[in-house]
């Protein structure tokens, strides 16, 4: 197949952290199903990275599966994509000490991901949480990624993944595909609700700040209705407006409406109605995800067998790029 035939590689990746959060999905992984006609996509649950910071064991097991399971009631089809467990791979772990050779110390100290994340968890800045943008660059570049669609929050992170892949290429000769973002225009960074300056994040104490792709409807209206906003009531999209433009932007996500009609739309009225209608939208728009999310987990048989052929699937792939890799750099070749 010729370079131009060829289908575009997108490649994203979300931690068992927690249940999905209203962020994650605008921001991410309700994108995902729908990028599957035009690109060749891989998804993986990220347990790896999710031991950056302490986990319960068999939390972090049931919560995997959870998030497999999450993924594929979201509209990724296991059939048309490849839907893995990141510890599955172990090339991700062979690529991520290759790369951490050609990642400067100095640039590592600079993500904000780290910064904060040691300001939250003060008593476990482990070597792992420093050095988790090298894994993800083997996440990406052990499948050659052309894209990778990604929330705000880890731009920085995909901007470092290019720099480590331009430096071994320019150390050993081209081999790894520079990957690009690949990042929504609304919903990029969705804030919290109860403090709208910081982002939306499943791993966040404050059940009040999250919606949770999970929660029932009447939770979601009720966590819409106390979420922060300024004191007037005009229902306009402004800088100075954080909390409003917030619950703008995910309206505007989940309904497809444009923010000038949302504006339009709720002239003359004040935030109790509009709060009360984005709470209903979005919970009409996770209806059939949690439904499908039942199904599948009453099927765990199934589930297996679809984790199981993706290891397979992800293997075969990044499997012989990092034999490349090993070569490339000058090991002896096993393989
Ligand atoms: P954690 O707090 O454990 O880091 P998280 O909510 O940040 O969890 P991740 O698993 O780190 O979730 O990220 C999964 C995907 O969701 C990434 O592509 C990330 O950019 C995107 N994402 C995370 N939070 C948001 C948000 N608030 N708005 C939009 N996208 C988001
Ligand atoms: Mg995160």
């Amino acid at each position: 197949m010729s370079e131009q035939e060829r289908k575009k590689i997108i490649l994203s990746s979300i931690q068992p952290t927690g249940t999905f959060t209203l962020g994650n999905y605008i921001g991410a992984v309700s994108r995902w199903g729908k990028l599957q006609d035009e690109f060749d996509c891989i998804y993986s649950v990220a347990d790896m990275h999710a031991i950056t910071v302490r986990q319960d064991p068999a939390q972090l097991r049931k919560r995997t599966i959870e998030s497999y399971a999450l993924l594929i009631a979201c509209g990724i089809d296991p059939k048309r994509s490849i839907v893995f467990i990141q510890s599955h791979a172990g090339t991700h772990a062979e690529l991520n000490w290759i790369l951490a050779c050609s990642t400067q110390f100095g640039e590592l100290s600079r993500m904000t991901q780290f910064k904060d994340k040691s300001a939250k968890h003060p008593d476990d800045i482990n070597a792992g949480l420093f050095t988790y943008p090298v894994l993800m660059a083997a996440d990406i570049l052990a499948y050659n990624a052309d894209l990778v669609p990604i929330g705000e929050d880890q731009r920085q992170h995909l901007e470092l993944a290019r720099n480590i892949a331009q430096r071994f290429n320019g150390k050993y000769g081209d081999f790894f595909t520079i990957p690009e973002a690949y990042i929504p225009e609304v919903g990029a960074k969705i804030t919290s609700l109860q403090d709208p300056t910081k982002k939306m994040s499943k791993s966040d104490e404050n059940p009040n700040a999250c919606i949770f792709i999970l929660d029932e409807p009447d939770v979601i209206i009720r966590k819409f209705k106390r979420a922060v906003t300024d004191s007037d009531s005009i229902v306009r999209y402004s800088e100075d407006k954080p909390g409003i433009s917030n619950l703008m932007s995910i309206y505007s996500a989940v309904t497809g409406k444009n923010i000038p009609d949302i504006e339009r739309e709720f002239d003359g009225k004040g935030y109790g109605d509009f709060k009360l209608a984005v709470g209903e939208a979005v919970a009409d728009n996770l209806k059939p995800v949690r439904e499908e999310f039942a199904r599948l987990m009453a099927d765990k048989a199934y589930l297996k067998e679809c984790y199981m052929n993706g290891a397979k699937a992800a293997l075969s792939i990044s499997g012989k790029v990092a034999a490349k890799a090993y070569h490339k750099v000058g090991f002896v070749d096993a393989r």
